[in-house]
């Protein structure tokens, strides 16, 4: 992708000759359909429109992504287009390539690429622009103004009074007691005509309130640095440590951005756990914020999706699926958390919102800001190569300082349910001296085992290779792997003795510290009790309002937010991470202490983190907390570098799946052997081997790692070894798919 290819559509490919469009259909099938033009078209559109086309029996609306003089199909017996949609394209020019590119890199289905960057109603054919349609009498409706035909519907009357002296006035503008309804009725009496304009492609109105804040130093800097550089491309990772005023840093660039004119895309993890960070971009830029994420009805989205497309919004700020938004004005990108793993798509068209934000700023000639606490292994890999810029913020503004971590050994304390002594005194220290608690444990339900102590059986999942969780509310076992539920049985489906609980989730944690601190009022965070609609937000509310004064929950404490009366930090279960089997899991866990552990003391109140650990002398976690993330990650990367893993070497992951295990072996075992025959010396070919859960959902599941130093290689390989593996005749209901640059091996 090159800038400047990119710039405008390639008009000039219409020629006499050039016949043959190639359309972009929302299917699995990787390539594109070609029909020829309908018709009725006298004019061409240019590329990345929307044009329906038959297939099948259906009509479906498919993108313009090229255009041929010829077609593998003779050309008598390709079927026409039915119509085009747009006269211009659904998507700015940089997007726009941006889906080849990223299609192409991920290996995914190019209709499938060009419909996910688009609301489903503009999948479905809506217009891409919101119009208005404005009224004005006609003569008819002027007589019958001066001389009225009837006495009876006064309304009417009004309304056509009013319409007089609003001539030209939009459907919106109507107020109460008219309603839209009522000028149809007008319409169809031919007192009025309606003409319809569409929005305009104007940039919105911007009204920026300065922030109040006097900046630190190093925020200072960084914002000088890169507005410096608005308008041209490079990547900038914003190193802050938690708290350090990264999001006052965003602002400010942004405000440069977009008094010039431009648009600005901002990607966060969650929107849902994260409303103070939009309430302060709402704050400061009183207009043209819209806000995408996957809570949004289609309409809403759609109408976000507009606003962006016209020129309207001037920041976007959404998750993942934002960095497709249609920014015509696109001047700056930031990415805030860079190192989430929820930028990257997991299932179906697995792209990275991340790397993409890269591709399209470096696409656009703008800067994108990578802004983390613990940035990814790959990013600082980057910043010490050079390809990134490096900007730190070492210190909380105002003189908050970074909080004091210490490890409890559990092979040493007693605990209660999972709940050291130290850490029962240090919370009671806390509540007493007025601080809020935040007790962290990545594991929802009750107890992740339910346990025989007669004859050792667990409750398994029927279906998965897993145990069974307990949610004792609900009463039930869940599986956190295929979502079964079944009822909790009484009694040892082997022996028949009583069963208990075994293992702590933060249900079971939740009933421990309310017996322990029955004074203290607890809220609690996970996917369970964040399952209703706005239930997040009425637990973050308890938590800033005071009323709460402990706070349990999973990952989704550790998401960018600001407590300011949390003094202490427990982590229940450091080990989870430390001898799991993928190779990003230290990283990972390194990641979570640290935002979990920067909730603490963010203001005035110094803060304290305890981690409970069985592994206290474990040398990652001691490198954590006497020296820091970063020199965590310069160890895990000297690591990374020695085993040859990324990012110092590039991976795809082909994932497989069925019922028939022999029949899953042979396919990998065939794919494997394609792969091999293909005699690129620079390719490694793992496996196949199972995956972590090898039965989920009653279907065996292995894969192929593929493992090679440089992505050109990684590239060429896929590109001719997939074609093979399509080929394959796989069992019946075998499913596979191709990862690349996975976050997980397994
Ligand atoms: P981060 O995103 O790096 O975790 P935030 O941007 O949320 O940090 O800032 C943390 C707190 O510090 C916020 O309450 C913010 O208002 C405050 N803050 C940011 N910059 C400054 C500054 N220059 N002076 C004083 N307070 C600041
Ligand atoms: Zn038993
Ligand atoms: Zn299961």
């Amino acid at each position: 992708m090159t800038p400047a290819s990119a710039q405008s559509y390639p008009q000039e490919l219409w020629t006499k000759t050039s016949v043959v469009l190639q359309v972009a259909i929302d299917t699995p099938l990787r390539r594109v359909f070609d029909y020829l033009p309908p018709t009725q078209s006298q004019e061409f559109p240019p590329l990345g429109v929307r044009v329906a086309v038959p297939f099948g029996r259906q009509r479906l609306i498919g993108i313009l992504v090229g255009i041929a003089s010829e077609s593998a199909v003779p050309l008598l017996r390709l079927k026409a287009a039915l119509e085009f949609l747009d006269e211009r394209p659904v998507y700015d020019p940089i997007t726009f390539e941006l889906l080849r590119w990223a299609s192409e890199y991920y290996h995914h289905p190019i209709g499938e690429v060009y419909a996910a960057a688009l609301p489903v109603s503009l999948r479905l054919g809506q217009a891409a622009l919101g119009s208005t349609e404005h009224w004005s009498l006609t003569e008819l409706g002027s007589e019958e103004l001066a001389h009225p035909s009837s006495r009876r519907a006064p309304q009417q009357r009004a309304l056509l009074a009013w319409l007089a002296e609003h001539p030209n006035a939009a459907t919106d503008e109507l107020s109460e007691p008219f309603k839209p309804a009522q000028l149809r009725n007008l319409q169809l009496r031919g007192w009025i005509v309606g003409s319809i304009t569409e929005e305009a492609r104007e940039a919105g109105a911007l009204q920026v309130r300065q922030g109040g804040l006097a900046l630190t130093g190093a925020q200072f800097q960084a914002v000088e640095t890169i507005t410096a550089t608005l308008s041209s491309f490079g990547v900038h990772l914003l190193y802050g440590v938690t708290g350090s005023g990264k999001t006052e840093v965003y602002l400010r660039i942004i405000a440069a951005a977009i008094e010039a004119g431009g648009q600005a895309l901002v990607l966060v993890p969650e929107i849902a756990l994260t409303p103070q960070l939009v309430a302060r971009f709402r704050q400061r830029f009183t207009t043209g914020v819209a806000v995408v994420h996957s809570g949004l009805t289609d309409a809403e989205r759609r109408d976000a999706w507009r606003s962006a497309h016209s020129g309207q919004a001037r920041i976007v700020i959404g998750t993942r699926s934002a960095v497709f938004t249609s920014l015509p004005r696109l001047a700056l990108i930031v990415v805030d958390e860079e190192h989430d793993a929820s930028y990257k798509q997991h299932e179906g068209f697995r792209y990275s919102a991340r790397d993409l934000s890269v591709m399209r700023a470096r696409g656009a000639g703008v800067p994108v800001i990578l802004g983390s606490a613990t940035p990814s292994l790959e990013s600082l890999e980057n910043a010490l190569s050079g390809r990134y810029v490096k900007h730190l913020l070492p210190q909380r503004p105002g003189g908050a300082k970074p909080p004091r971590m210490s490890l409890v050994d559990l092979r040493r304390h007693a605990a209660d349910q999972g709940l050291s002594t130290p850490a029962m005194q240090a919370m009671d220290h806390h509540l007493r001296a007025g601080g809020q608690v935040i007790v962290f444990l990545n594991r929802r339900g009750y107890a992740p085992g339910l346990f025989c102590n007669a004859c050792g059986w667990v409750a398994p999942c029927a279906h998965c290779d897993a145990r069974m969780t307990l949610h004792r509310r609900a009463q039930q076992l869940r599986c956190h792997h295929c979502g079964a539920q079944e009822p909790v049985p009484t009694i040892c489906a082997s022996c028949g003795q009583a069963l208990l609980p075994v293992g702590q989730g933060t249900e079971r944690v939740e009933e421990t510290l309310t017996r322990l601190f029955p004074q203290a009022p607890l809220a609690r965070l996970d996917r369970d009790t964040a399952a209703a609609r706005g239930s997040i937000k009425t637990v973050l509310d308890r938590v800033h309002s005071g009323e709460a004064r402990i706070l349990v929950g999973t990952q989704m404490l550790t998401k960018g937010h600001h407590f300011p009366e949390v003094t202490l930090v427990v982590i229940l279960d450091a080990d989870q991470g430390l001898f799991a089997s993928d190779f990003r899991a230290t990283e990972r866990l390194a990641q979570t202490i640290t935002q979990v552990a920067g909730r603490a003391g963010r203001e005035a109140r110094a803060g304290e983190v305890l981690i409970q650990t069985e592994f206290p002398e474990h040398p990652l976690l001691n490198r954590l907390i006497t020296d820091g993330y970063e020199s965590f990650a310069s160890s895990a990367l000297e690591e990374r570098r020695e085993a040859g893993w990324p990012p110092y070497s590039r991976l795809a992951l082909l994932r497989a799946e069925a019922k028939d295990g022999a029949a899953l072996d042979s396919f990998l075992k065939a794919a494997a052997g394609s792969g091999h025959a293909l005699g690129e010396p620079d390719i490694k070919i793992l496996g196949p081997a199972p995956a972590l859960i090898a039965r989920r959902a009653d279907h065996l599941r292995a894969h192929l790692l593929i493992e090679t130093a440089a992505r050109p290689t990684l590239q060429r390989f896929l590109n001719s070894w997939l074609p093979h593996v399509e080929a394959l005749r796989g069992p019946k209901g075998l499913r596979w798919s191709i990862d690349v640059d996975p976050l997980e091996v397994d």
